[in-house]
């Protein structure tokens, strides 16, 4: 661990082993279809630090990013540059320019987006500037509808003006994966397969396709539908996981991907109250008994989701210890009654592994009424990440 730059005890640790190793599971998990890995490292690399993971994930040999926007895209360079980057959200007005001049890969939805990026572009670029489109199977959240042969075409024919521009890729985005019961996979699937097969009928052939998030690689059925949509028509096949590179998703563990952030604080004061007595905002906690109330220098402010408040737990001296009232903005108290050596200073895990215990981001998932990834991406820019 490198010496902390910080004096508040309240920290992620992050590990560079564990997200090499999740890494080179899902490389590989993608060669069985044929296909490469994008590692997708948008909102600070799902709240783990993109710098770090970036410098992790290049060191092992990734040369497939994706972010999602030109925002992120400039906070990462130079370290992007000399890799794709993939833009994921679209292309806004006022950043064709930039686009073009970091050599970033768009994903783009609208006639408009590409005739701003044919704008940027000089007719006699060679090589012509890659660009991506992306097709609505069933998200309804951005992309060409996949029965809208009219703005297929419209997009076709504008393409065919601007030797400029290649098309290098078409892309959906799945809505249920993580869902092995559901029926809108394999219904996104067919749709993808009109929209190729409309796109094709207008001369255009990708060399790419993309689709597939953590939970698809683990997807028998879903891999070979790809790999089959790719062969058909001659492209190669991308994924996209992001969460499993942080080692989360459908039965992570079974398949061998680790966590790669925990997050800590420690006893900051200790106080005894009397039976009957109130703690933290609105006296939502009543103490049962004489209570032993710990106080945690963390709150929702740092991302530690208010609705954890008499909810959460955490691990101290390897035990569990519940949250004691609400959650405030900086500070978070808890009951360690019946952790009778509890001490002021003593480490407390809000996320990760103590003696034979473990909170994981799904647990406070649970508690909070959200997802894991909401929890990773919450933890705030307060609270200081120490790679290892
Ligand atoms: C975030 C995102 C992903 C990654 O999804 P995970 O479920 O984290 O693997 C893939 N593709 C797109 C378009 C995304 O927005």
């Amino acid at each position: 661990m490198t010496s902390p730059p910080f004096t508040r005890p309240t920290w992620a640790e992050v590990s560079r082993t564990a997200l090499r190793s999740n890494y080179r599971i899902l490389r590989e998990q993608a060669a069985r279809a044929d296909a490469d890995a994008v590692a997708v490292i948008k909102a600070d690399a799902y709240g783990h630090d993109a710098v770090e993971a970036l410098s992790v994930l290049i060191d092992n040999g990734c040369d497939w990013f994706a972010v999602t926007c030109l925002d992120e895209a400039l906070l990462l360079q130079p370290q992007l540059k000399g890799h794709r980057t993939l833009v994921l959200s679209g292309l806004f007005a006022g950043e064709a320019a930039d686009t073009v001049r970091h050599a970033l890969t768009p994903v783009l939805g609208s006639v408009e987006q590409l005739a701003w990026l044919a704008e940027a572009v000089p007719q006699s670029a060679e090589p012509p500037f890659a660009l991506h489109l992306e097709i609505d199977t069933g998200m309804a959240r951005q992309g060409i509808q996949w029965n809208d042969t009219a703005a297929l075409a419209a997009f076709a024919a504008h393409l065919a003006q601007h030797p400029q521009l290649l098309l290098e890729a078409v892309m959906t985005h799945f809505a249920s994966t993580e869902d092995p019961s559901s029926m809108q996979t394999a219904e996104q699937l067919d749709r993808l397969r009109i929209a190729l097969a409309t796109l094709r009928d207008r001369g255009i052939a990708p060399p790419l396709i993309h689709a597939g998030n953590s939970a698809s690689l683990f997807e028998a059925a879903q891999m070979a539908a790809l790999r089959d949509i790719a062969q058909q028509g001659g492209s190669r096949l991308l994924l996209r996981p992001g969460i499993a590179l942080y080692g989360y998703g459908p039965r992570a563990a079974e398949r061998g991907l680790q966590p790669v952030l925990s997050w800590k604080t420690r006893i900051a004061a200790l106080r005894t109250i009397a039976a009957g007595g109130p703690v933290s905002y609105n006296a939502t906690f009543r103490a049962a008994r004489p209570t032993r109330i710990a106080l945690l220098p963390v709150g929702y402010a740092d991302g530690y989701n208010r609705l954890l408040s008499n909810r959460g737990e955490v691990l101290v001296r390897g035990h569990r210890a519940p949250i004691a009232g609400r959650v405030t903005m900086d500070q978070t108290m808890i009951d360690v009654t019946d952790i009778a050596d509890a001490a002021i200073n003593d480490e407390v895990v809000l996320l990760g592994e103590q003696g034979s215990d473990r909170i994981t981001a799904d647990d406070l998932a649970t508690h909070a009424g959200t997802i894991a990834y909401e929890v990773l991406c919450a933890i705030g820019t307060r609270v200081p990440r120490v790679w290892s």
